[in-house]
């Protein structure tokens, strides 16, 4: 039997509708073209992020220019729930499959947030939205998670908007389990993960102090970063997200 081939996803970088045609940026002629093997005539989906996604055709192909048209809509538009990730990057791979991840995961916000134990470089977050496009593309997300530039853990708590609810996922074991911690009412939250080293005794006793921030456990088990946050973005999306069917 003949598998069936999944079809090619683009992200446009410009506004869809149908009816219009489009110009390709040379990256994108060059995957379609020369990586997938597309030729004139050939179809394939894009989103623009804002009016959904739609079916389009190789119009033109020249080595110099190549344009789309837009045939018709395949899907509405619709925006992944209200959940933030906070995360304190780790080493390059597992900072790679955490944007990955968070994408899959359906979080509307990245924001990357420098603690006092992480060790990771400079932040590369045009690097990040790259991959998170691509996670986009590949999981038929329609939406795009906004990437932020990375921030000192310290201005993000003084500077938080208090009706998000931030829930800070604690190794310690303190915090309460994540089953009972994530409030179901809760629609717009985020949910925050320590480096490699964790959280230090400071940086824990400060949030533990907010009345916006609320402690939670994933198990005895000391998970890495990039489990923590698959896991934490996981409970959430069943508990309160859109896993759950009403
Ligand atoms: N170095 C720390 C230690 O040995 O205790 C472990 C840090 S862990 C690798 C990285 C982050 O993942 C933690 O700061 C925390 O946010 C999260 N994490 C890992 N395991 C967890 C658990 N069982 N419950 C809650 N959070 C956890």
């Amino acid at each position: 039997m003949m598998k069936k081939k999944s079809k090619i996803r683009l992200y446009a970088g410009q506004e869809l509708l149908a009816g219009l045609s489009w110009k390709l940026k040379e990256s994108q002629a060059h995957y379609l073209l020369n990586v997938m093997k597309l030729d004139s005539g050939d179809s394939f989906l894009a989103f623009d992020g804002k009016n959904g996604e739609f079916e389009c055709e190789l119009a033109e192909v020249s080595k110099k220019s190549l344009c789309a048209k837009v045939l018709k809509k395949t899907r509405d538009f619709a925006a992944c729930p209200d959940i933030w990730l906070l995360f304190a990057p780790v080493k390059k791979d597992q900072t790679d499959f955490i944007i990955q991840k968070a994408v899959e995961l359906g979080c509307s916000v990245i924001q990357p947030v420098i603690t006092m134990r992480t060790i990771a470089g400079k932040t590369k977050t045009e690097r990040f939205v790259a991959q998170s496009i691509e996670a986009c593309e590949q999981c038929r997300r329609v939406d795009l998670p906004e990437i932020r530039e990375a921030q000192p853990l310290g201005r993000i708590i003084e500077t938080w908007d208090k009706s998000r609810i931030l829930y800070f996922m604690d190794e310690t074991g303190a915090g309460t389990d994540v089953v009972r911690a994530f409030d179901p009412k809760a629609e717009s939250a985020a949910v925050l993960i320590g480096p490699e080293g964790g959280f230090s005794p400071e940086e824990l006793e400060i949030l533990r102090k907010k009345d916006f921030a609320a402690g939670v456990s994933l198990g005895g088990r000391i998970l890495r970063a990039e489990t923590a946050v698959a896991a934490a973005l996981s409970c959430w999306q069943a508990l309160v997200g859109d896993w759950k069917r009403s």
